[in-house]
């Protein structure tokens, strides 16, 4: 059934949803800016002005994105008052598209975490059965989006956190090519692998938002000029390749690895080529990425100590102002990674952690060029197993970051990476080398039909 309905009626509509929403999804809701732009929407259509493709359609933040004038939270202590200064380039170029901002979503506070209950705004619940977590750290992001509350979100992912929650919450989500999307006005976690993405409901949608937010900026030096992906996404035979040792490790569930297998089956059944790989260890893949996101959030977090932004509590000096602060008002796992982070940069450690992951991480680049000299697409499952229940991984941060197994590697690598929600019951992931984003939604369409 078609029903025309104003913009005013879509954006009232949704922010309805977020409202009386039970998942835990809303940390600040933009309802007076969004409702002033979907007005100007519906004038321009009165007035039979052009309307460009994301013009009045509803999207959400997550909460870790500059919105001039809006609260960024972090879903932080320290920052619940916060409101900023300036808008994010990729923010920007959305609203410039006409696109209308609803919502900032909660997620793990800074980042940190894989379930988004790392948050003074409530565990987020996952869309598909609410006793599980939401999946982190764009957990918010991914649940709006699951649910219609929003139309598309843009997530962040610094190690996984735009892929797993897609996963989690049987929707699409995209880590781009690390420099294809600027990351100004992101709130830095690890500077060195974080990434703006959208999660969406359709492949399409990720094409569309991808191309808006994508270009050179001159305000983050790490960004490149990237040709448009066209609408044509179709054909191209391609080589896949998959990491046995992914599939034949221990911490997998039986479950995932069925069906990983069911689902390289019907690829091959499609007279598509699959090759085996070898590749790092996942526990190497976790600790490579943990030392290296530590030492950065913990320098990155270091302008946080209540004299510039945020919270202040006053003690005796000013270092004991600095300490009380950070110490009442970030949260266990911040500040866990804040003393890991300052322990692998500090002297008589940092040539034998910090550097040497360093290295790591050159070798497991090195290792992905040589793979993908044989192979154009790399399939893996998202997460090695289904989401836990909300409470359940809170005591054991280990596990956590075991969770993020699959994810972290192509991080480090700086590959483009996109999560489907199918193939395995977390979904899959498919990355192709450097700056090949355009090769990775060609594959997921044509694994979108057979799959
Ligand atoms: N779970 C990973 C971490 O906690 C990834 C988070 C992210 O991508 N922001 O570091």
């Amino acid at each position: 059934m078609n029903k025309e309905i104003s913009c005013i009626e879509l954006v009232q509509g949704k922010i309805d949803l977020l409202k009386q929403n039970t998942h835990n999804t809303v940390n600040s809701l933009l309802e007076e800016i969004a409702l002033g732009l979907a007005k100007k929407v519906d004038l321009k259509i009165a007035n039979g002005e052009e309307i460009g493709l994301l013009e009045g359609i509803p999207f959400g933040i997550k909460d870790v994105y500059m919105l001039q004038g809006t609260y960024t939270t972090a879903s932080s202590d320290l920052l619940k008052n916060y409101k900023s200064s300036y808008t994010a380039t990729a923010i920007q170029k959305l609203l410039d598209a006409g696109a209308i901002p609803l919502v900032k979503e909660n997620c793990d506070s800074f980042g940190h975490g894989s379930s988004s209950e790392n948050t003074i705004f409530g565990a987020v619940k996952n869309a598909v059965n609410s006793d599980l977590v939401g999946g982190g750290s764009s957990g918010g992001s991914a649940v709006n989006v699951a649910k219609d509350y929003t139309v598309f979100s843009i997530g962040g992912d610094t190690g996984g956190s735009i892929r797993q929650p897609a996963g989690y919450n049987k929707v699409y989500g995209l880590k781009p090519t690390y420099g294809r999307i600027s990351r100004y006005g992101l709130m830095a976690y690890a500077s060195s692998t974080d990434c703006v993405g959208p999660i969406t409901k359709s492949i399409e949608d990720i094409r569309i938002v991808l191309n808006i937010m994508s270009g050179k900026d001159v305000k983050d030096q790490t960004t490149y000029n990237s040709d448009v992906i066209s609408e044509d996404l179709h054909s191209a035979t391609k080589t896949v390749g998959y990491f046995k040792n992914f599939i034949e490790s221990e911490a997998i569930s039986s479950e995932i690895k069925e069906e990983f297998l069911a689902t390289i089956e019907k690829i091959k059944a499609k007279g598509i080529a699959v090759k085996e790989l070898d590749f790092f260890n996942s526990d190497i893949l976790v600790s490579t990425y943990y030392t290296l996101a530590m030492a950065e959030t913990a320098s990155n977090l270091s302008r946080l100590d209540g004299t510039n932004y945020g919270a202040r509590i006053e003690g005796k000096n000013l270092k004991d102002t600095y300490s009380i602060t950070r110490s009442e008002k970030f949260s266990e796992e911040t500040k866990r990674r804040i003393v890991g982070g300052n322990q692998v940069l500090s002297q008589g450690f940092s040539d034998e952690i910090y550097l040497k992951a360093q290295d790591l991480r050159n070798q497991i680049s090195a290792r992905f060029s040589e793979d993908f000299n044989e192979v154009d697409i790399i399939l893996s499952p998202v997460t090695p197993a289904n989401p836990p229940k909300i409470g359940e991984s809170l005591n054991d941060p280990l596990a956590m970051y075991l969770s993020d197994a699959y994810t972290v590697g192509f991080s480090l690598g700086e590959l483009p990476t996109l999560t489907i929600p199918k193939g395995t019951n977390t979904g899959l992931q498919i990355t192709a080398d450097k700056k090949k984003d355009a090769e990775v939604l060609q594959f997921a369409n044509f694994l979108n039909d057979i799959l």
